[in-house]
């Protein structure tokens, strides 16, 4: 397969779709499951990572372990991929291996061997402090069990920790919401992922009649997100993410500037040059042909030129950097005006775009209306 990036740096995603227990609100590629059922699920993740063609000769910058639930599989398991994947590939010497873990999956035995292991980032799937909230939102775990992971994670030297939190859970308030951030911000994380519910088709959240917060108070808790995290030492670095100095996830920022990326498992999406591809989100259809990944593999059709500088401004704008107009130009061989002018005029004369020292990036309102702004992009 042609790349023009083939000279610089990948990064790779591994799907691990395994939870204790399905939470009432997620529509993720994740279910309860057995130690067999884990077992051949890694056997087959193996032969995957084995096959693959793409990324001979690459240096691989990052890898990011996501799920479900990472922590549910046995360390050992998780060892022997990240062995392969170490086999198969060139990792740079620094580079960032985050696993995702949820508090009540992972002691203090598992953490330790996560280190062992090379694993240098942990993202804990908190979403609120308040185990009346945690409840409703159908999380396995309380707040105790949170501590309990995040100090232990501390103990055996994890220092570079993401929490995620959820706004705009049933019955949450303006208060409650800023209370949650305050309690989380003083834990004095790295990192901090602040989403807003989203109620999605098909889970049992759609079928409630929920008491959500109305608009109004959603776009205070986003805007009151960015103020007080800041008074904590966090930048907003992306719509949704916010970061001490440097610690940024590089993973995520690389996803955001297209950097390509090699996804394995169930359901596990790449980019590598002008594909975009994602494995089957049927496990038995996986089980069996993991082995040949051109089996496996649900295409999309090449990327255009269009498609590709559609991408670059809206995932590039996603961040509060935005995107540089000399690497548009860089990338594509024309000004970003040649291309866009009419809709960057529009939005800039609106103020919900702005422009310095060559970048172009949303405004807070701007922000908050990212959707439509992103949709005009498309070609
Ligand atoms: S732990 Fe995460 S992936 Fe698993 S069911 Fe809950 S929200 Fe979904």
């Amino acid at each position: 397969m042609k790349n023009r990036k083939e000279n610089s740096p990948m990064e790779i995603y591994i799907h691990i779709p395994f939870c204790i227990r399905k939470c009432d609100y997620c529509d993720f590629l994740s279910g309860p499951s057995g130690p067999e059922e884990q077992a051949d699920y890694v056997q087959a993740l193996l032969r995957e990572i084995q096959a693959v063609e793409e990324g001979e000769g690459r240096s691989v910058s990052s890898i990011f372990i996501g799920g479900g639930t990472p922590s549910v599989l046995d360390e050992r398991l998780l060892g022997d991929i990240l062995r392969e994947i170490r086999n198969r590939f060139k990792m740079e010497e620094d580079a960032e291996i985050t696993i995702e873990v949820n508090p009540g999956t992972a002691n203090i035995g598992k953490l330790q061997a996560y280190r062992e292991m090379g694993i240098n980032r942990l993202s804990i799937g908190l979403q609120s402090p308040e185990d009346r909230e945690l409840k409703i939102l159908g999380r396995i775990h309380n707040y105790g069990q949170f501590l309990e992971t995040y100090q232990e994670a501390r103990t055996v030297g994890f220092d570079n920790i993401n929490i995620d939190l959820m706004s705009a859970i049933p019955d949450q308030t303006y208060e409650g919401w800023v209370k949650n951030l305050r309690t989380v911000a003083e834990l004095e994380p790295e990192h901090i992922s602040a989403y807003s519910l989203i109620v999605e088709e098909g889970t049992p959240f759609a079928a409630r009649k929920l008491n959500l917060p109305d608009e109004d108070t959603e776009y205070n808790m986003y805007e009151a997100t960015a103020q007080i995290l800041k008074e904590y030492g966090f930048e907003q670095y992306e719509i949704s993410n916010y970061a001490r100095k440097g610690r940024e996830c590089r993973h995520n920022v690389g996803y955001w500037t297209r950097q390509d990326y090699l996804g394995f498992g169930l359901g596990a999406s790449s980019l590598y040059g002008k594909e975009r591809f994602a494995n089957t989100a049927d496990m038995k259809k996986y089980l069996k042909n993991s082995k040949n990944p051109e089996k496996i593999r649900e295409k999309e059709p090449s990327l255009t030129r269009e498609d590709e500088m559609a991408e670059f401004m809206f995932l590039g704008l996603r961040m509060t950097k935005g995107i540089s107009k000399a690497d548009f130009q860089r990338c594509f061989g024309c000004t970003i005006e040649s291309v866009y002018g009419e809709v960057l005029e529009k939005y800039e004369s609106m103020e919900l775009l702005l422009e310095k020292d060559g970048r172009i990036f949303l405004s807070r309102e701007g922000i908050h209306v990212s959707n439509s702004i992103m949709a005009e992009f498309l070609l």
